[in-house]
């Protein structure tokens, strides 16, 4: 092989061999640059005769020629290798589980509150709203428990510290009272909202939720009570064949007063956990609208008479999706109050 020949394969063995651009345009120097091999070989010519020159100088220029082809080749091989590595380095993995989207919810005592008020707008009651800092007038006084009447030792009340007379209100009567004293009977409404007394269990959080009802008319009577708060009930739960069931029982701002029980949703009054046996579950309070909370107010008790109820949308709550801990709902805990999304 002629040296021309051993010159063009020694140069392509040794840019194959080269995985570097710089050190590349190196070894291109050491061949085509201006004192690199081929150019020294072509510098030769001149000493050789014209017939001899003309040949070499074709074998040369076709070797000059081979040499930066290789050249070029292992250019783009290694353009080619080093956008790979680009490509893959910044490569997003697309396979990965999207995070979604995620969607707020209502809270599931919210839920039995806008179910409560659907189903009571639903029979012509308005819903009523009103302060949760009280005094003392709308919270016990106007309810027929003036001072040192013992149903106040029932309710333990927040007092406000540096506002004498004002409290958190212990329930959601006075928002009845505030709406018998600006409006005349007819009054049909419901009157929901947050609650506060001292108490912490299981079964009891210092703040807490209430659903009361009234409705004064001229003839309102205790079937009307039993007639509307048992059908009230089969609709929530969703169970045509529950039954009621109304216990003497005593309130400063009803009379007669009743506790209603209703036959246990879990076990259909057969007895159950729940209902301790019993197949019944304590559902609410009520009663006949006590005549000096209609005078307290300024409605004529002698011509108007009337119902109330009061319920807990907690435990209504607890008892539609069979939680047991009140605590659950008011500790903001997202695992717990996804569930209801
Ligand atoms: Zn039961």
């Amino acid at each position: 092989m002629s040296d021309i020949e051993h010159l063009v394969e020694q140069a392509t063995a040794e840019f194959s061999g080269i995985s570097d651009a710089a050190a590349l345009e190196q070894a291109k120097a050491r061949y085509l640059g201006k004192s690199g091999s081929v150019t020294e070989l072509l510098k030769g010519l001149g000493k050789l005769d014209p017939e001899e020159r003309k040949s070499t100088g074709a074998a040369i220029n076709s070797a000059k020629d081979r040499i930066e082809q290789a050249l070029n080749a292992r250019r783009d091989a290694l353009r080619h290798a080093a956008l790979e590595m680009q490509l893959k380095a910044e490569a997003l993995d697309i396979t990965l589980p999207g995070r979604g989207m995620s969607t707020g919810g209502l809270h599931p005592v919210t839920r039995t509150l806008e179910r409560i008020e659907a189903l009571f707008r639903s029979i012509g009651f308005d819903v009523a709203d009103g302060p949760e800092i009280e005094d003392d007038f709308h919270n016990f006084t106007a309810l027929n428990t003036p001072e040192n009447h013992p149903a106040r030792s029932m309710h333990d009340t927040f007092y406000l510290e540096n506002a004498p007379g004002l409290l958190l209100r212990t329930h959601t009567s006075p928002i009845q009272v505030r709406y018998m004293e600006t409006h005349k009977p007819p009054i049909r409404i419901i009157a929901p909202g947050r609650v506060y007394r001292v108490d912490s269990d299981a079964t009891h959080s210092p703040m807490f939720h209430q659903v009361e009802g009234l409705w004064i008319d001229e003839d309102v009577s205790f079937a009307d009570l039993k007639g509307v708060f048992t059908d009230f009930l089969r609709n929530f739960f969703e169970k045509p064949d529950l039954r009621t069931r109304f216990r003497p029982s005593f309130f400063p701002f009803t009379e007669p007063s009743a506790e209603i029980d209703m036959s246990c949703v879990f076990c259909n009054g057969n007895g159950c956990r729940v209902c301790s046996h019993t197949g019944w579950l304590e559902i609410a309070g009520s009663g006949m609208v006590h005549p000096n909370v209609l005078k307290a107010v300024g409605i004529d008790s002698e011509k108007y008479i009337g119902f109330a109820f009061g319920m807990g949308p907690d435990r209504l709550t607890m008892l539609r999706y069979g939680v047991n801990d009140l605590r659950l709902f008011f500790e903001g805990d997202l695992r717990f109050l996804s569930q209801f999304r």
